[in-house]
């Protein structure tokens, strides 16, 4: 929540997704408790007007300690007199420094707790910052704060690794977020869940369009891969589906006909290693030490792949690299069968 925003606000240097420039303020995480689905999309009106007496209200009775009544917290109000920009009136950034946010009941939690889109914000550098926030530039703080209407809270969620490189690849082509956008439209597909599939995403990007320099901009024109319209889009998302099928041909994901011990600890992973394993050590399985898979030792949007694309609430070390070369190797084969069958036709 607000206590993220951390040192924003210059349009040259955003720090966090809560306060990024100047006209930008969200408060989408305001209350912290309130009714699954909430958006202040659907109360302007009501919330406009418990905004304006929310500000007054402490402009006239100073600041003391007040429960969280019902799902309005009395300290979200308008920052200033105008009615533009609405969020905290405890934040320290509204108070020179001092944090007031131990007045209200839930303080602890507001000043703890981001979303995962903030998180994934803060990972970005300042020029991938500036560059997404393009998408929200002339929003206000209602629809800014709403996680239906603003883009940014479902396309952050990709991540730096999928994110920049299509920054670069845009960058390359004289292109803004709005265009790359056009041209990326899965980046905002709701039958993709980012978190779960970024790290397969990240894999066939780097794959496809930077083969030989994963890390340098992708070529404006590269000989293979230039196609029109949404053709890139699409490719990389077939690419993606088929590698995921692989997965399931190999018998990676859970089958939730079996239980639960042999699906995490035993069985279920020697199963996952039936045929074609290389890489990783298959003869370990059972016996292999394992921990629950949001622990691993591992990059978190694989650790995010193993838990909430193929289900696995516990792996080891071993298991997780063997995934990650697997998949590493079907995006090269099949980025590689692509060209091949371009080049023949
Ligand atoms: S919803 Fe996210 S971006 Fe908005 S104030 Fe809360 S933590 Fe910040
Ligand atoms: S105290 Fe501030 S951050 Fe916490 S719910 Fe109220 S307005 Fe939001």
């Amino acid at each position: 929540m607000k206590d993220k925003r951390k040192e924003s606000s210059s349009s040259q240097n955003p720090g966090s997704l809560c306060a990024p420039l100047p006209h930008l303020t969200c408060f989408g995480c305001c209350p912290p408790i309130r009714p699954a689905h909430y958006d202040p999309l659907d109360h302007v009106r009501i919330l406009r007007r418990e905004f304006r007496e929310n500000r007054k209200q402490i402009q006239q009775e100073g600041l003391h300690f007040r429960p969280i009544v019902g799902y309005s917290c009395w300290a979200l109000g308008f920052l200033g007199d105008d009615g533009k920009r609405a969020g905290c009136l405890l934040h320290p950034f509204q108070n020179e420094g001092t944090d007031f946010r131990h007045l209200i009941d839930y303080g602890g939690k507001c000043a703890r707790e981001t979303c995962q889109a903030a998180r994934f914000f803060l990972t970005l550098p300042e020029e991938g910052k500036i560059f997404w926030l393009e998408l929200a530039a002339g929003f206000q703080s209602f629809f800014y704060s709403s996680l239906r209407a603003n883009p940014l809270f479902h396309i952050l969620l990709w991540g730096k690794g999928v994110l920049e490189p299509l920054r670069f690849n845009a960058l390359a082509r004289d292109e803004s977020a709005t265009e790359l956008l056009h041209r990326f439209p899965f980046l905002f597909r709701k039958d993709w869940n980012p978190r779960a599939v970024r790290f397969l995403f990240r894999v066939v990007i780097q794959e496809m369009i930077s083969p030989h320099k994963p890390e340098r901009p992708l070529p404006p024109h590269d000989e293979h891969f230039h196609p029109k319209g949404l053709e890139e889009d699409q490719l990389l998302q077939s690419l993606c589906a088929s590698i995921l099928k692989k997965c399931e041909e190999q018998g990676m994901f859970y089958d939730s006909s079996d239980d639960l011990f042999s699906k995490t600890m035993g069985k279920g992973h020697s199963r996952c290693f039936s045929s074609g394993q290389t890489g990783a050590d298959p003869s370990s399985g059972p016996g292999e030490n394992q921990t629950l898979t949001h622990l691993l030792d591992a990059k978190e949007d694989l650790r995010d792949f193993l838990r909430l694309t193929l289900k696995w609430q516990k792996t080891s070390p071993n298991f997780a690299h063997w995934v990650k070369e697997k998949v590493a190797l079907w995006a090269k084969e099949a980025v590689r069968a692509r060209r091949e069958k371009k080049e023949a036709s």
